[in-house]
């Protein structure tokens, strides 16, 4: 940047210098994106000593951007998982669509305000038209109310808040939340942050399909009525993270209306399988919730930062966050979405943007289809894993992900979890697709999660192959 010398305090660059910039990023941008496919699916991340050598002073004198962009691309980013990539099947994968980063970069440059309604008013309503597109696909009533948060995990924080204040008040201590032994360490985290100690939240078994026990549910809330606790909320999953199951949605909303609780659903990883219209009955009951966790940073394919969160009751996200100050405007009309009436932040990006001018640009049919088709992956290569002899699905794809172990003959269960971890690191050094694993009852399981918008036909293929072929292999040691 060839800054102006003679003015040492100005921050502003020429519209010449500003365009070299894009050039240099987007030049960089491209050629990566070209050459997605062909990264290994993991870079090597054991990188400690690189990261000590890393450390320095905050420079005194501006830098080239050049040879930063260079160092990110050729140096830092090859070392991480290629999250961005086609062969990404570990944990819940994220996406990265590319009119998300175009609005993110409009919504940088020009830097309108839009925590509050009135600094934007136009700009705050394309994040609620966003925010009621959502929920239309979760069927909520018209009454329901939303924010964009930084991920799920704050989604979820919120929603306990939310619960918290409509239910407990000054006795929170007596307040008990119940989720599965399958729910995602972001619901525990989140009742601690909002203030519900640990020994106040239980986590209830699952069936053999790993979905939250109604019976065990049912009589948790009774051991604790009994105890002279409050039972006030219950957090189901809609595909949990490690082998994708989905709780009996509907029966807790039944369970919830009669005892009287919140009833949460973290749909993190799945809740947008339920803007396809044929696939509704897989998270039956899911429109009841009281409130819902999305992720828009996974199931609609957006780059990392953006979780959302719907609740039915409107006034009670509302009365959760509301709050005013002598240098704020009068409140909007209540018809009206005002960001930080709604939620914690008040400055802040602008989330709903990026969503708006995603669905924007692709539409919603091709979002859908998108969404269906990573489904329809997940359960060609369960099928197709399940043909290997040397392949058990333990819990195969309700929405699109699924779990699995090695096996023969006459192998022990401690073997299976040594083969099966061993399976996830040798497809991993066959560079094409990344796998992760999990521990669920006593056993551990590999499992196979298909989200990225980039992962087709072709690379489930290719995950099909090394793991049959690995499984046979180590089979045979
Ligand atoms: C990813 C995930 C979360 C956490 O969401 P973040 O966006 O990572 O904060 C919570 N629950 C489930 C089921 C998830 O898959």
């Amino acid at each position: 940047m060839a800054l102006d010398p003679s003015d040492p305090a100005s921050l502003e660059l020429s519209a010449a210098e500003m365009r070299a910039m894009c050039e240099a990023a987007t030049a960089r941008v491209l050629a990566h994106l070209a050459n997605v496919e062909r990264q290994p699916a993991s870079g090597d991340v054991d990188v400690e000593a690189l990261c000590r050598a890393m450390r320095e002073p905050a420079p005194e004198q501006g830098r080239a951007l050049e040879p930063l962009l260079d160092a990110f691309f050729d140096e830092w980013m090859p070392r991480s998982l290629t999250t961005n990539g086609p062969g990404y099947l570990a944990y819940v994968p994220g996406g990265g669509v590319f009119p998300a980063a175009i609005a993110d970069f409009v919504a940088d440059t020009t830097n309108r305000f839009t925590g509050a309604r009135f600094a934007a008013p136009a700009l705050v309503q394309l994040e609620a038209n966003a925010l009621d597109w959502l929920r239309a696909w979760m069927q909520l009533p018209a009454g329901a109310r939303g924010i964009f948060t930084t991920g799920g995990s704050a989604a979820t924080f919120n929603a306990v808040v939310c619960a918290r204040e409509r239910h407990l008040g000054a006795e929170i201590r007596r307040g008990v939340v119940y989720t599965s032994s399958q729910a995602h360490h972001s619901v525990f985290k989140s009742a601690r942050l909002a203030g519900i100690a640990a020994d106040r939240v239980r986590a209830i078994d699952v069936d053999e399909s790993f979905r939250m026990r109604l019976d065990a549910l049912e009589s948790a809330i009774e051991r604790d009525r009994r105890d002279g606790l409050s039972p006030f909320l219950v957090v189901s999953t809609a595909g949990t993270t490690n082998t994708g199951a989905v709780d009996p949605l509907d029966e807790i909303a039944d369970l919830s209306a009669r005892e009287g609780l919140w009833h949460h659903v973290d749909g993190a990883y799945g809740a947008f399988f339920h803007a396809c219209e044929e696939l509704r009955p897989l998270l039956r009951g899911l429109p009841r919730a009281d409130s819902i966790t999305l992720d828009p940073h996974k199931g609609l394919f957006l780059p990392y930062g953006t979780g959302a969160l719907l609740v039915r009751d409107g006034a009670a996200l509302r009365r959760a966050h509301d709050a005013t100050a002598a240098y704020m405007p009068e409140p909007s009309p209540d018809d009206l979405y005002d960001p930080s009436r709604d939620g914690p932040d008040l400055s802040r990006g602008f989330p709903g943007f990026r969503v708006w001018l995603t669905i924007q640009t692709f539409g919603a049919a091709r979002l859908r289809a998108a969404i269906a088709e990573k489904r329809a992956l997940a359960i060609h290569a369960a099928n197709a894993l399940a043909a290997s002899p040397h392949v058990v699905i333990d819990a195969p794809p309700q929405l699109s992900l699924f779990a699995f172990h090695v096996t023969w003959p006459g192998a022990t269960q401690r073997e299976e979890d040594a083969a099966t971890r061993a399976l996830i690191d040798r497809v991993a050094e066959r560079g094409r697709v990344l796998l992760s694993g999990c521990t669920t009852g006593d056993r551990f399981l590999a499992r196979v999660c298909v989200l990225s918008f980039r992962t087709r036909r072709a690379h489930v293929d290719a995950c099909i192959e090394d793991v049959t072929a690995e499984a046979a292999h180590l089979a045979q040691l």
